[in-house]
């Protein structure tokens, strides 16, 4: 944190709520940035840099959950709580798949608010940026893979953000719209998806990323 505040953004459209959050951070001692809606929100975690993010699920513009799918697809890897109204264990499960770390149901205690937000600090500073991919790992700052048993591997920039959306979810199948959405432009076709996983294959080996016919692709499961 170079003693620095810690910075985190708070995307939240239920105005009061925004108002307390905001306050209670910075009394907490965060550097605190505000998005009223899904958009705004979007625009600042890919332009600026979080310690982590505090994300309402029912958003105008842009849901929560495709925020943060977004989010990951261009590779932000910034650790993600999620506040929702919808709090049983099912809508949990989709707020986790959908690649937080944690997820808190509204209404919520303050205190554990903060813990939780602290817990997630501690876990981002011990893996920064960093995500584990078959057979070693992908530095997201250098778009280097390294590896035990080979030279490391600069990638490309869509090639880093793809193996990274991917290697947020290890054993979720993307499909190819949903990659083309996240990653690519969404007037490109779904062969560029073909054409970027072709390219991974043949820096890291085809294991890296596993094809799930007629469902679209996962990270590998083996090295
Ligand atoms: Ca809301």
């Amino acid at each position: 944190m170079n003693g620095q505040a810690p910075r985190v953004l708070v995307v939240e459209d239920d105005p009061q709520l925004l108002a307390m959050l905001t306050r209670l951070l910075t009394e907490e001692g965060y550097d605190v940035d505000e998005a009223a809606d899904g958009q705004r929100g979007l625009h600042l975690g890919l332009t600026r840099d979080y310690d982590v993010l505090l994300l309402d699920r029912g958003l105008p513009a842009v849901d929560g959950l495709d925020l943060l799918a977004r989010l990951r697809g261009r590779g932000v890897v910034t650790p993600t709580l999620i506040l929702s109204a919808l709090g049983n264990p099912a809508d949990r499960v989709v707020g986790l798949d959908a690649g937080a770390e944690d997820y808190l149901a509204k209404p919520f205690d303050i205190d554990e608010l903060l813990a939780r937000l602290r817990a997630l600090r501690r876990r981002h500073l011990d893996t920064a940026r960093t995500l584990p991919v078959p057979g070693g790992r992908l530095e997201l700052d250098t778009r280097l893979v390294v590896r035990d048993t080979a030279e490391p591997v600069r990638l490309s920039e869509r090639e880093s953000a793809l193996l990274a959306l991917l290697a947020t979810r290890p054993g979720h199948v993307f499909s190819r719209a949903r990659l083309l959405a996240l990653v690519f432009d969404e007037a490109e076709h779904e062969a560029v998806v073909d054409s970027y996983v072709h390219y991974l294959r043949r820096k890291l080996g085809r294991k890296v990323i596993d094809t799930v016919r007629g469902r679209g692709y996962q990270l590998g499961r083996t090295a």
